[in-house]
């Protein structure tokens, strides 16, 4: 009898425990200022998040009602909770490989510093390895607001061969490094590029991209590559680096000198031992120029886009489509301090793309493009509405997008817009602004790129960095860059008509990224059922001088209800993470970007 009593007692509590249970949050975050992102902007004061969900937001109070005995709470002290940042045309898992070989100049303030740094890790490289800074910088972020000389950068480095890259613009070998790379005044720089002499015909150790950057590309396919071991740790550490920033997910847009699935193996590693901190959408972006069909052809028969959600978080690591190269032919490179290429100059370029966006309309691939200028994006329209035309509207039944489309037309928005495509914008005229500028002049910068335009044409448009390279990886001088119209070296570029409010630069970089990759029902808002990926502030994005967004930063960051990062007062949340190898990783030294304390201006 008591057995029955007890067992039914039993079963009552816990049928109570587990209708409690349901009804109790995994965690509560209170105490917040939260940026719900929804369209009304609703601000709350408190997060309640479940099975990796938002189960509600609200006042402090109501979400109190939600936790249980196994809940767990975070006090936000009154810090802003925004939704989780997402670049969405970031080169992750190739940033992540090179992390740990890679010294970042990334916003260091002054040259001397910069040249420190270079000295440094020379003097701490051992045999056989290379000191090696591959962009990411802007000589207008330092105050003597100028590239280093040659001399400089031999005088720093000495006999350990060194490469320092500026965007896809130019590069510096010291002579070591000319020498490891058996380049002499006789070698023949490929065309549409130089290697530099002085005016005694001796190298200077400048290479310059005039516009075609495989010289560039060639020397850092030319360096010392890391162990696997350090390949998947450079990974854990750049992953955490952007999750410092409060960045929950990202897109990667593929890249030279990055063989797919080869070169991914340091995110592959992460996602199959479930350890992503971060959502990965990848597009592929094919090698070897001349075979990109066949490249494609193989993908699309070995691999399905959109499919591999399910080794860990939702979304976690998933193949998306093609791009953003499609055709090497059809590449318009961005390096604003040498003439515009025109495509009209390369003969297969057209019957290039033609095939390529018919292989991915038939195979039902999703795409991205890679197009500075408007002229290019005038052409590929051609094309592009060609093939959906002969595929019977197969081609842009898919997502597909334009990247970066600095000087798109106003009239090519709305051809854009027929065909249900979308943009996605970066921060690349805040790294080489002034340079366009000096090109193309200031009137021409005003608009350059004309998001406000693209956004009132109702085209969905994504936001980032394109780092690591072409601009640094961190979200904030990218929506400093939108929000003032201003570059890394505070130049100004846009007028004011086409700045955004800090809210809509914001709206761009979370649930405009979404779109990107097909997500933005999961993701990029902070309203009920989405993917609970937010971060705390360092301080109020929203009412902090302009100035301050550059140096703001995440103190907590939250990816499907998980804690990935914390700093300050929540760095005992902050998971563990191994010690960085190689011993002479600059990574160990600097750490990634260099972050300054905005009230002493002391490094951190
Ligand atoms: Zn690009």
């Amino acid at each position: 009898m008591l057995a029955v009593v007890v067992f039914a007692c039993k079963e009552e509590k816990t049928k109570s425990d587990t209708a409690q249970s349901q009804n109790t949050a995994d965690l509560i975050v209170t105490n917040a200022k939260v940026a719900v992102m929804d369209d009304n902007r609703t601000i709350a004061q408190a997060i309640a998040v479940k099975d990796g969900k938002i189960l509600r937001t609200g006042t402090s109070e109501e979400i109190l009602k939600l936790k249980g005995e196994n809940t767990k709470s975070i006090n936000a002290k009154g810090k802003t909770i925004i939704p989780g940042l997402n670049d969405s045309h970031l080169h992750l898992t190739r940033g992540g490989r090179f992390f740990n070989a890679e010294l970042r100049w990334d916003g260091v303030r002054t040259l001397k510093r910069a040249l420190e740094m270079l000295k440094e890790q020379a003097e701490r490289t051992p045999d056989g390895q290379w000191v090696r800074v591959i962009g990411g910088w802007s000589p207008f972020q330092f105050e003597e607001k100028r590239f280093p000389t040659p001399e400089e950068i031999n005088e720093a480095t000495g006999d350990v061969p060194t490469y320092v890259l500026f965007l896809y613009s130019r590069a510096w070998l010291n002579q070591a490094g000319l020498d490891a790379l058996k380049i002499d005044e006789n070698t023949k720089a490929p065309e549409g590029s130089t290697f530099e002499k002085d005016s005694n015909g001796k190298l200077t150790g400048v290479l310059l991209a005039e516009p075609n950057p495989s010289i560039l590309y060639a020397r850092i396919g030319a360096l010392p590559p890391l162990s696997q071991e350090a390949m998947v740790n450079g990974t854990k550490h750049f992953y955490r680096e952007l999750n410092s920033f409060g960045i929950t997910s990202g897109i990667d847009a593929g890249g030279g000198g990055h063989k797919f699935p080869k070169d991914y193996i340091g995110t592959k590693v992460l996602a199959e031992e479930g350890e992503m901190p971060i959502r990965l959408s990848y597009y592929l972006f094919p090698q070897n120029k001349g075979k990109e069909y066949e490249e494609f052809q193989e993908w699309m028969s070995n691999n399905n886009v959109g499919h591999n959600g399910e080794i860990h978080l939702d979304h976690g690591y998933e193949l998306e489509g093609g791009g953003e190269f499609l055709a090497w032919s059809a590449g318009d490179f961005e390096n604003f301090l040498a003439p515009q290429p025109l495509l009209k100059d390369r003969p297969t370029w057209r019957q290039d793309l033609k095939k390529i966006l018919t292989l991915h309309a038939e195979n039902g691939w999703p795409f991205r493009i890679h197009a500075t200028y408007g002229e290019t994006i005038s052409n590929m329209l051609e094309v592009i509405e060609e093939v959906n035309k002969e595929t019977n509207g197969k081609l842009t039944a898919n997502r597909w997008m334009f990247d970066h489309a600095e000087t798109v037309k106003e009239e090519d928005l709305k051809r854009i817009k027929n065909l249900n495509g979308g943009i996605a914008v970066q921060a690349r005229m805040a790294y080489a602004g002034e340079f366009f500028v000096e090109r193309y002049g200031a009137d021409k910068a005003k608009h350059a790129p004309p998001i406000k335009k693209m956004m009132a044409e109702g085209i969905p448009v994504g936001a980032g960095t394109d780092g690591t390279r072409v601009a640094s990886y961190n979200p904030w001088p990218a929506l400093y860059w939108m929000v003032t119209g201003k570059t890394v070296g505070d130049f100004q570029l846009t007028e004011s008509s086409a700045r955004l409010t800090r809210e809509e630069a914001l709206h761009l970089y979370t649930k405009g990224s979404a779109w990107v990759s097909k997500e933005e029902d999961v993701k990029g808002t902070l309203e009920n059922g989405m993917y609970a990926d937010f971060a705390i502030l360092s301080e109020d994005y929203f009412t902090i001088p302009e100035k301050q967004i550059n140096s703001l930063e995440s103190v907590l960051t939250v990816v499907g209800g998980n804690v990935v990062y914390g700093s300050d007062d929540y760095e005992k949340m902050n998971p563990p993470l191994p010690q960085v190898t190689p011993d002479w990783s600059p990574v160990k030294y600097y750490g990634g970007y260099q972050k300054y304390n905005q009230f002493n201006n002391k490094l951190k």
